[in-house]
């Protein structure tokens, strides 16, 4: 899931392709440097609005299995060899220099859990000291298990796009979003430190009854957070056409979200 930053650092021909295919737990062994991280294709080095109240860095990591219509951050999921690979040291040494100044590091894409080599990025950089909050669309539960149980990572915000049944999943998600891990991830990050859920509400798809539905799958306490759907540069042709929802219209989905679950915030 991209991150409001919405950023990427511009790129070069002959980036690496990211590698491609499944989860492979224990490539990276805890306590180990990592022997190579997974590709870094972007890297904003201060952000004041991917982390509340956090100045934090955003780590962009290529390749995705949902497509979303309204992504903003597509170029990384079907073109990511226009994007130069940044390396993990260049990386850390930047965010050294920042020192206190810099409260944390957003890992994002794409879709972070997709990666083999997560572990070893998260684990540099917890061994660097800087907090790591993980943005992801929860298709990997056993990803998200993992790197909380291994305390990798201080904070989740995970993707909960539309009512968990198919059909309308896959509007929001693609035809390749799997409902029941999303659910098993919303169990896992319920139990977790820090959470919360994130959706962008799109008109014509979320409405007071989809919110209504939505609610109930916000464990309680869990802040939910929504984002009115941007049109700029989605990557759906159609969804650049689409309006979103007037500032009114938003303020309206909410406040009636707030009335079903408090920690509902806006943005
Ligand atoms: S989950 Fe959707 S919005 Fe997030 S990176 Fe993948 S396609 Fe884009």
């Amino acid at each position: 899931m991209p991150t409001e930053s919405g950023r990427i650092r511009p790129v070069g021909p002959g980036a690496d392709r990211p590698p491609q295919g499944a989860f492979s737990p224990g490539t990276d062994q805890p306590g180990r440097p990592p022997t190579e991280g997974p590709p870094i294709k972007g890297f904003v080095e201060t952000s004041f609005v991917d982390w509340d109240g956090r100045v934090a860095a955003v780590l962009f990591l290529p390749g995705c299995n949902f497509r979303c219509p309204y992504c903003h951050n597509h170029a990384l999921i079907s073109d990511p060899d226009q994007f130069e690979t940044i390396p993990l040291a260049a990386v850390l040494s930047r965010l050294g220099a920042f020192g206190p100044w810099l409260d944390g590091v957003c890992v994002t894409g794409g879709e972070p859990t997709l990666h083999p080599r997560l572990f070893g990025l998260l684990e540099a950089l917890k061994d660097a000291g800087l907090a790591v909050k993980l943005d992801t669309n929860g298709s990997r539960p056993d990803v998200i298990a993992e790197v909380l149980a291994r305390e990798l990572v201080d904070h989740v915000a995970l993707d909960l796009k539309m009512v968990l049944e198919p059909a309308p999943y896959a509007l929001l998600a693609g035809p390749e979003a799997d409902v029941l891990a999303v659910s098993r991830s919303i169990d896992i990050v319920a139990k977790s430190p820090s959470a919360e859920l994130r959706t962008t509400v799109v008109p014509g798809l979320h409405d007071d009854n989809a919110l209504d539905q939505m609610a109930g799958y916000v464990p309680p306490g869990l802040k939910w957070r929504l984002q009115n759907f941007r049109p700029d540069n989605a990557f759906d042709p159609e969804f650049r056409r689409r309006k979103p929802f007037t500032e009114e219209e938003f303020a309206a989905l909410v406040r009636m979200a707030q009335g079903l679950r408090p920690e509902t915030v806006a943005g």
